[in-house]
């Protein structure tokens, strides 16, 4: 198989804003999504803070307005190393393809925890797909900005109770004030972790840790810094998981990309 100029790893906002930038150089890039395109942003209930769209735009209208790639691919990177003067991009252990170029934009993973509930309860990490989920009752658990929004996407089809071991003093100030108007919200601040949950169905928002188990060591800890790789969006943010920011990492790693190729004259 021909080598590719540029693999793109994961079809979130900053995957997909790095792809529809790398159009404009006429590089129609190979992105691999291992879900749904939009990424996280599909759970958020509703946006306020992405400039050009409506305050209060859901997240998964908001991915609606972002282009998809010509070369999207659903299947999970299981590993991503350099070799030689190209990237080798693996699918699964037979299955791989090379690359002049990487951008890396896979996004978080949800940090799981113990839950003390009955032995019949179900743990789900996301809300993006809750239509089949039975009963009228639900918790969450975790005391953050996620938490509350996953409430209020489930509080359109079911009664929510948040656990919380603090007092949600950490999530934005505006959303906890629409939260508590929601008379289908419980909130349970300070509850402790021996406290076995009631409910069968359990969304857990208890903080996401950089998806980035697929790339090699070598090139986390020393990553080329000649344009040829790059890791941007939630991946790379630290605790600046934002869709603005992501999408302009995005951006800015496919000019950086294109700079390289230019310089390769594989452009
Ligand atoms: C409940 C909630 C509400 C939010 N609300 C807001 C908000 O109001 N405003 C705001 O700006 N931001 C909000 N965010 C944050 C926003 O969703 C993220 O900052 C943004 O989605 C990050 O984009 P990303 O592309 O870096 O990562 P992600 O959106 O996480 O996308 C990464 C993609 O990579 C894929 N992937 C991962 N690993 C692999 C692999 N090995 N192979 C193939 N594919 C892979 C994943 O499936 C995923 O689709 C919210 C987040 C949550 C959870």
């Amino acid at each position: 198989m021909a080598t590719e100029k540029v693999v793109v790893i994961g079809a979130g906002p900053a995957g997909l804003a790095a792809a529809q930038q790398l159009k404009l150089y006429g590089i129609n890039p190979l992105v691999f999504e291992e879900d749904q395109p939009g990424g996280l942003l599909l759970n958020a209930s509703s946006v306020t803070n992405y400039p050009g769209v409506s305050r209060g735009t859901a997240g998964r209208d908001l991915v609606k307005l972002f282009p998809l790639p010509e070369k999207l691919i659903f299947h999970r990177v299981t590993s991503v190393k350099k070799e030689g003067s190209v990237y080798r991009v693996a699918l699964s252990y037979t299955d791989s393809v090379t690359a002049l170029t990487v951008v890396v934009a896979s996004g978080t993973t949800p940090r799981k925890i113990h839950v003390n509930c009955t032995p019949d309860s179900r743990i789900l990490y996301d809300v993006k797909n809750i239509r089949d989920i039975p009963g009228d009752t639900v918790a969450v658990i975790g005391g953050g900005d996620a938490a509350l929004d996953y409430a209020v996407s489930l509080s359109s089809k079911f009664s929510v109770t948040v656990y919380a071991r603090g007092n949600f003093s950490d999530a934005v100030p505006h959303l906890l004030t629409s939260v508590k108007k929601i008379s289908r919200i419980t909130l349970r601040p300070e509850t402790s972790g021996k406290t076995v949950i009631p409910e069968k169905t359990i969304f857990v928002a208890a903080g996401r840790t950089p998806a980035v188990d697929f790339v090699s060591e070598e090139l986390l800890s020393a990553p080329p810094d000649d344009g040829s790789f790059h890791m941007c969006g939630d991946c790379s943010n630290g605790i600046f998981r934002q869709t603005a920011i992501a999408v302009g990492n995005g951006v800015e790693a496919a000019m950086k990309t294109a700079a390289y190729l230019r310089k390769l004259s594989a452009l």
